[in-house]
This record gives structure tokens, C-alpha cells and sequence, in this order.
């Protein structure tokens, strides 16, 4: 009775107790890839800090055979019973006799099934020649390494491994440190691996399967190598490149070299995420790490380049130094995104991956406005729930804040404390407290003051602007997509521009309103400014310059009305006129702006030329286009005839050849602009596309068309596909199964669905559940429903959700149908609808997902109501669609 009692006391709690501390493992795994299933033995060096008749650590889905303790005496305990905690994940491990305080190793007997759903230690299939077999890796962050082996699966609890495996012989056993011996017994090796310095279980990791590699090495000495499918060794090239280099760049950067002999990257045929850092072994997905010159895009490149120096940046920001637990899980993404960025700005210079930064921090802006957002440390009551704040918090707010901060600060005092931060808390563990008192100590400043209100609190300002001649006033709330709050605080670093970008004043704004005096801004003796006209037309003010604030900026009418002939004049940076676009559409989505107004803005960039503010100009084009469907459904053609219009002079520009030399800006933009015009309907470029698409048919390597431009090419495909012309979706079909690259597959999968048939979605959807598309791909293959069949793809949705859960299991994959099939509807009745349809089905890992995707519903179908009022919204877009 007593004892039960005492096995109560470890449910349902966050952490495990913490009267024994794993110091060591030596982990035997023993791998039977064609039963798929695994037996190990490991055996872990614990220190037991406090008198205890209970072991408590972590395992899910093992079977445990044998447990034993051995104390320092060589005295051998077994327990009197052995509890797997399925709930709380954890097996309690009970004596008869207390354990005292010393040293011990307690040894673990178990097995389990090598399991289909991409966490743990799971099976993955590949093609050897003709004949699909099976592989086996690792991904255990968050919480999964506790399916692999029992252990105390905390990122705190950090220890040494030694890991030896048994593998097929002919296969490639691969691990964190490099391999220290091999024996061959028949057709099994056994693989020993060098035991590693101190980490957390979560960067543990495991991969045997076939595969060539190639590999260079740093002006350190490190062995890089890249791991490919047999035969691809080449596509690897550009990824070893980018790794070799900026294990070099972090070193430098952080004062720190790399802390292990070797860096292995593999290509893992079926993986759930884009990539993980394993110490030491960082897998990709295929997409991710393999690079083909003639099926990869420009984008896919540049994406390449940012997953792979965000995953070698993580060896330090995450690996070396670790966040104490899950809640401060933002120190490793936010840090090593914001340094991605850094990195590939370095290496490639050209591709001005700064200004792209905004592109993708909009995430985290559009997530934070929500009510069911969550702060950046966020609390974490159940390791499982880990899994959903892998999201636009931690990685877009978190990197963005990161920027704001070293704006603030400047890049020098920066990097010194960073690299003070990484000496110091190497080979441990850091709060996001510690890196702010590192800062603080660099800087002189209190930087916690300032930066708690970004990290603790949800939510961000939108700071509102008003001019009263040579005084500017400034007055922040709240942003939400929902209405803007009256209350809500933040110390904001603000930053204005008047008029040129030479005048500029920066003040740190940290009460709910200030005054700030512009007059020495103004150059009094400038007889152009003595005119009032010229005066208001040159003296723009633009606030949050270059967008490196994480907040939003309402200006006054007059304001406005003179950044738009900044714009019109091309007076302004491209990261402002991205700026002041992003804002007005999450203003005019908050009901806080008219859409007439926001339509009136788009309107002067017509003569538009830069990437990232045009991709912005489609963005918003994709999303207005969206919401009047149901508010101006009358007017939708002449809102997309508007759209077209814009694009004419980028389109005019750039036509469907590359130009040899071309900026990597102007590839980005060709295949952004076209996808627009034939998704639009504008019928020159639909019908160039459809004639293009016949070309690639007769000659899969036609010149025609350009890993760039071919998504244009099966948009207008799919467009034109339908009931009556069945040959569309067939001809794509083939296209896909005779692809012999994934990027190629990766393509096709994100346009199969924008057709605006109901039966050819419906037929399409069903492939996407088929053994031809893995279950992996799904992520790419939803987004591209039309929006025209939404209705279809949440019926059919619903009709299949026994099946998807099943499939899919319950994890990120999942989330994606939640989102990607919810967000698009723009009706409370629909969202009621959803609500209606999960509150039997809830499952805790679509929880927030859910809410949130509920949420963007209700805040379109508010938008929806705010534009349906507006009394003369139809008539300007009849003029804005005849302006040509
Ligand atoms: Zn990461």
C-alpha cells in the first residue's frame, strides 16, 4: 500500500525526479532490419544523490527484460517491480532496499519493434536496384529517444555515450562520433563508435543503411562527409561545401572550434522535419541535402544553404551549450536561425538573404497576432507537448527578436557576447536569463529589462504614427488579427527615417505614448523644403527602418499618403516598401484599414522590380483575392484582372527565359510571377504555359522549361484539368512516376491539387493517400488545394480522418491537414463547423494547431463582414482592373 502510494507520487508530472543523475551510457543496440525490430542492452553510470528504493527515467513502447543495479561495492540489486508508465511515459524501477547515495550502474535488458512512424528508432524503405529493403535511423528530439533505450530523456541531463551496434554486414552503420572498431561475424558486423563528450539524449543518434558518400574537410582538420543514395554521391556536393564552410565561419564566430573529430550529414529517404542536428550526424531530409543542377530551383538552393548552416550552427547553439528544458527551446531555434541567415549572407553575398529574412519572419507576425499564440518561453507541462511549439514562435519571433536585439546593440558587442555565452556554458546548460546577463555585462545595458517583454510576454505593438509639424507622436497597442487591443506595453527600439535615409533618429520607445522632436531632422536652410507641397511630398517618414523591429506601424492618413509617393517615386529601400505593404494588409486583415485603402496602396507599385517586395505584392494579391471571393464574390474577376495588371511590368521584364548571368533575384521572381498570372488566369500566359508543358512531354529535358519555370507549367495544367479533360491530370501523373529526382516528385506534389474540378481533387487527394507518395511528401502536396475546392477537400477530409490518423499517426504530419485544409475558409459558419467535427476527435498533438486554424477562419470571416460594408469597394476595383 505504502509503496503504491509512493509510485503515484511520479505521475503526471513535467520533470522526472531528480534523486539519481545519469553520468554515462554504453548503449548495444542489436538491429533486425528484416523483422524489423531492435534488443540492446544499455548500461548507465548514475550518481544516486539522495537515499531512494525508486529509479525513475524514461521508455515508451520497449519491451524491458531484465534490470539490475550494481552499487560501487559490487553489491547487485534487482528490483521488486518494474512499472512502464504508457501516460507518462516513464518506467519506475522499485527496491526493496533504499540505494544509497554513491555511484552505481544500473543495467536495462529490452526490445522493441523498429516502428513506421518516423520518431524513435524507425524503419525507412529504399531501393536497392529493383528491390525496396529496409533502413534504420534515429530522430529523437524532442521526446523520442526514451523509444529507443531507456534513459533519462531530459535536455539537462546530459552524459557520455558509447554505442555499439549490430548491423547487417554490408550496410553503413553510422553514429555521433566516428567509428572505432568493426568486426565482421557472417552477416552481421558489430560496429563500435568512440564514446562522445557530455549531451543531451536528444541529440543521440543512429543511422545504418546503403549509401555513398563524399567528404572534405575544414582548415581544422574535421572530416566532413555527405551521405547520399547510391550513385547520387554528386548531389551532395553543394551541401558538404556549405557545411565545410561555415564550420570554419562558427569556429571564428564564436572563438570555439567544433567539438568533435568528425561531422557527418546524411540524406534519409523518409523523414518527418527538413533536418535535424544530431551531434555530430545531422540528418536531412532527401530535399534538403541533395542538389541537382537541372531539377533544383533557385529557391531550393538558397533554402539549402539556410537549413544546412542552421544545422551546423546548432552544434554549438543547442549541442554545446543546451537549453536547461523545452520551455527556453527558442535559445537553440530562434539563435540558430537568425545565424543561418548570417552565414549564407556571408557565403553568398548576392543573394541578399536579408532581406528574405522578413519574408519569413512574417510567420512568427501572423502567429503572434493570434490569441491563441503563446509567449517565446513558453511553460511545457507535458514533455509530449513539446512537439507544437516547433513553431513560427520559436523559430520566425524567436530569430526576428534575435535581429532587433543585435540592431540595437551592434554587431560587434554582439558577436563578443555570444562568444562569451558559448565559452562559458559549454559542455552545459543555459536559460535564456543567462545569455541575457552575459549581454547585460558586454553591453553595459540591462537587457532583461527590455527583452522580457519580448520573450515572456505574447504578442507584440503595432505603434501608431501622427505628425504634428516638426513632433512626431507615437502611441502602441496590442496588435491582434482579431481587433487591436487598448492595453499591451513593450520597451520598442524605434527607428525613423525622414525623408532620405541619411536622416534618422533612433529612440527606445518604453511607455504607451512619446514624443519625439524631428526639427534638426529638418534642414530648414533646403529651399525645397520651404514650400510646403515639396515640403510634405520629400519629408516621408518611414518608422521601424528596414523592418528590423518586431512590431507593426500604423501611420495617419497624411503619412501614408506621403510613403506612397515615396514609393511611387522610388525613394524607399526594398525592405520598406515590403515593410509598409506587410503592415497595411495585417492592418486592412484587422479591419483597422479600409480594403479600398489597401487596394489604393498596391495600386503604386506598379512599377515594381524588386523580389522580395513584389513576392509580397503576390502574397498579398493571393489573399485579397481569397477574402472577396465570399465578400465581393461578384467583383472576383476584375480583383484578379488587378492583380494581372500588376504583374505586367515584372512579367514584361523578365518573360519565361533565364538570361545568362542573371541576378538570382530576377530567377526567383520569373517563377513567382508566372505562377500568379496563370493561377490569376491571365490566358497569354496560361495558354505559353500549356504549349510549354506539351514540349516537356515530347522531351522530358526540353530547354523550354526550367526547374524554375515548370511549377507555372503545371499550375495551367491542373487549372484546365477537369471532368471533361481528364488527359491534364493523367499527363502531370506520368510526369510524376517517370521522375527520377525528388525535387522533381517535391514540385509536382505541390501543384497536383489547384485544380478547380471537385472530381479531379478528389481524385488527386486520393493519390496523395496512395504508396506512391510518401507519407513524408504530404507536407508539400496540401497547401496547393484550389481554392475553389476547399469545400471538397474538407468533405472529403472528414469522410478519410479515420484513415489520415491511422496513416499519418499523431504528430507534425497530422497537423498539416488541420491547418492546410482549415485556414482557407473565411466563415464563422464554417469554423463551427470544424469545431463541431473535432471536439470528438481531439488529439492533444492538433490541439493548438487546431485553435489557431480556427482562429484565422473567424478573423477572414470578420474581414469578410468589415468589406461587405464598404460602400464603394466594387466601383474601385472596376477602375483599378480597366487601369492597364
Ligand atoms: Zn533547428
Amino acid at each position: 500500500m505504502e509503496q503504491k502510494q509512493s509510485i503515484e507520487q511520479f505521475k503526471g508530472q513535467a520533470r522526472l525526479p531528480n534523486f539519481a543523475i545519469p553520468k554515462r551510457y554504453d548503449l548495444h543496440l542489436k538491429l533486425d532490419l528484416s523483422a524489423c525490430t531492435f534488443s540492446g542492452t544499455v548500461q548507465i553510470n548514475v550518481s544516486i544523490v539522495e537515499e531512494t528504493k525508486f529509479l525513475v527515467l524514461n521508455a515508451l513502447e520497449l519491451d524491458v527484460h531484465q534490470v539490475w543495479f550494481t552499487n560501487s561495492h559490487g553489491q547487485k540489486y534487482h528490483p521488486c517491480d518494474v512499472v512502464l508508465d504508457g501516460d507518462d511515459e516513464v518506467l519506475v524501477l522499485v527496491f526493496d532496499k533504499a540505494l544509497g547515495i554513491g555511484e552505481g550502474v544500473l543495467g536495462v535488458d529490452f526490445s522493441a519493434v523498429l516502428n513506421a512512424h518516423l520518431v524513435g528508432l524507425y524503419k525507412c524503405a529504399y531501393m536497392d536496384g529493383e528491390e525496396k529493403k529496409n533502413m534504420a535511423v534515429t530522430q529523437f528530439e524532442a521526446v523520442d529517444a526514451r523509444r529507443c533505450f531507456p534513459c533519462w530523456d531530459e535536455p539537462a541531463l546530459k552524459a557520455r555515450f558509447k554505442i555499439t551496434l549490430d548491423v547487417p554486414s554490408e550496410l553503413t552503420a553510422l553514429s555521433n562520433m566516428p567509428i572505432i572498431n568493426e568486426k565482421c561475424d557472417g552477416d552481421v558486423k558489430t560496429v563500435s563508435f568512440e564514446e562522445s563528450p557530455i549531451m543531451s539524449t536528444y541529440l543521440v543518434a543512429v543511422v545504418v543503411g546503403l549509401f555513398d558518400h563524399i567528404e572534405d574537410t575544414t582548415s581544422d582538420g574535421v572530416k566532413v562527409r555527405a551521405y547520399c543514395p547510391v550513385g547520387k554521391s554528386d548531389k551532395g556536393e553543394f551541401a558538404l561545401n556549405v557545411a565545410v564552410k561555415t564550420l570554419d565561419l562558427f569556429s571564428k564566430y564564436f572563438s570555439t572550434p567544433y567539438s568533435l573529430p568528425k561531422l557527418d550529414m546524411v540524406a534519409v529517404p523518409e523523414f518527418s522535419g527538413g533536418a535535424m542536428e544530431n551531434y555530430g550526424l545531422i540528418t536531412y531530409r532527401e530535399t534538403e541535402l541533395l542538389f541537382d543542377p537541372l531539377h533544383s530551383t533557385a529557391a531550393r538552393k538558397q533554402r539549402m544553404a539556410i537549413v544546412v548552416s542552421h544545422e551546423v550552427a546548432h552544434q554549438w547553439f543547442g549541442n554545446l551549450v543546451t537549453m536547461e528544458w523545452w520551455t527556453d527551446l527558442w535559445l537553440n531555434e530562434g539563435f540558430a536561425t537568425w545565424i543561418s541567415y548570417m552565414a549564407t549572407d556571408i557565403l553568398f553575398p548576392e543573394w541578399k538573404v536579408w532581406s528574405q529574412f522578413l519574408q519569413y519572419t512574417t510567420g512568427g507576425l501572423i502567429m503572434d497576432a493570434l490569441e491563441q499564440s503563446h509567449p517565446i518561453q513558453v511553460e511545457v507541462h507535458h514533455a509530449r507537448s513539446v512537439l507544437e511549439i516547433f513553431d513560427a514562435i520559436s523559430y520566425e519571433k524567436g530569430s526576428a527578436v534575435i535581429r532587433m536585439l543585435q540592431a540595437y546593440l551592434g554587431d560587434d558587442i554582439f558577436q563578443k557576447s555570444l562568444s562569451s555565452y558559448i565559452k562559458r556554458y559549454s559542455e552545459k546548460n543555459a536559460k535564456t536569463e543567462d545569455l541575457w546577463s552575459v549581454l547585460s555585462e558586454e553591453s553595459g545595458l540591462k537587457i532583461s529589462e527590455m527583452m522580457d517583454d519580448w520573450t515572456k510576454k505574447q504578442g507584440y505593438p503595432v505603434i501608431s504614427v501622427t505628425a504634428k509639424d516638426h513632433i512626431l507622436e507615437f502611441e502602441q497597442t496590442q496588435f491582434l488579427s482579431a481587433g487591436l487591443l487598448s492595453e499591451g506595453k513593450w520597451i520598442v527600439p524605434v527607428t525613423i527615417s525622414l525623408g532620405s535615409y541619411e536622416r534618422r533618429k533612433n529612440f527606445l520607445l518604453e511607455t504607451k505614448s512619446s514624443e519625439v522632436d524631428i526639427s534638426d531632422l529638418v534642414d530648414t536652410s533646403d529651399t525645397n523644403l520651404k514650400n510646403k507641397e515639396t515640403c510634405d511630398e520629400q519629408l516621408w517618414v518611414k518608422v521601424n527602418i528596414e523592418q528590423s523591429g518586431f512590431y507593426r506601424v500604423k501611420y495617419e492618413d497624411k503619412l501614408a499618403a506621403r510613403l506612397r509617393k515615396a514609393i511611387e517615386h522610388n525613394s524607399l529601400e526594398a525592405t520598406d516598401k515590403f515593410g509598409i505593404l506587410d503592415d497595411a494588409y495585417a492592418l486592412c486583415e484587422a479591419c483597422e484599414q479600409s480594403l479600398s485603402s489597401l487596394l489604393s496602396l498596391m495600386d503604386v507599385y506598379r512599377k515594381e522590380a524588386d523580389y522580395i517586395v513584389l513576392s509580397k505584392l503576390i502574397d498579398v494579391c493571393y489573399n485579397i483575392v481569397k477574402v472577396s471571393t465570399e465578400a465581393i464574390p461578384d467583383s472576383v474577376n476584375e480583383l484578379k484582372q488587378f492583380c494581372i495588371n500588376l504583374l505586367m511590368f515584372p512579367s514584361g521584364k523578365l518573360g519565361w527565359e533565364p538570361v545568362p548571368g542573371e541576378s538570382h533575384f530576377s530567377t526567383l521572381l520569373r517563377a513567382e510571377v508566372l505562377q500568379a498570372l496563370v493561377t490569376f488566369g491571365h490566358d497569354k500566359t496560361q495558354n505559353e504555359a500549356l504549349d510549354r508543358f506539351q514540349k516537356l512531354l515530347n522531351d522530358r529535358n526540353t530547354p523550354l522549361l526550367t526547374a524554375d519555370t515548370r511549377a507555372a507549367a503545371y499550375i495551367a495544367m491542373m487549372r484546365n484539368a477537369g471532368s471533361s479533360h481528364k488527359e491534364g491530370f493523367e499527363s502531370l501523373l506520368n510526369v510524376y512516376r517517370e521522375a527520377g529526382t525528388v525535387q522533381e516528385k517535391e514540385r509536382i506534389l505541390r501543384y497536383f491539387a489547384s485544380s478547380p474540378d471537385p472530381d479531379t481533387v478528389v481524385d488527386v487527394l486520393n493519390f496523395f493517400l496512395s504508396d506512391e507518395v510518401r507519407d513524408q511528401d504530404i507536407i508539400f502536396a496540401l497547401p496547393g488545394i484550389s481554392l475553389e475546392c476547399r469545400e471538397t477537400a474538407w468533405k472529403w477530409t472528414k469522410e478519410n480522418w479515420e484513415l489520415i490518423l491511422t496513416k499519418y499517426g499523431a504528430g507534425l504530419l497530422l497537423t498539416r491537414f488541420v491547418r492546410d485544409v482549415v485556414t482557407p475558409f473565411c466563415s464563422n459558419e464554417k469554423a463551427d463547423e470544424v469545431e463541431e467535427f473535432f471536439a470528438s476527435r481531439l488529439h492533444p498533438s492538433i490541439a493548438m494547431t487546431l485553435k489557431q486554424s480556427i482562429e484565422h477562419v473567424r478573423i477572414k470571416a470578420r474581414w469578410v463582414q468589415s468589406a461587405r460594408q464598404e460602400q464603394s469597394l466594387q466601383e474601385l476595383v472596376k477602375e483599378l482592373a480597366g487601369k492597364k
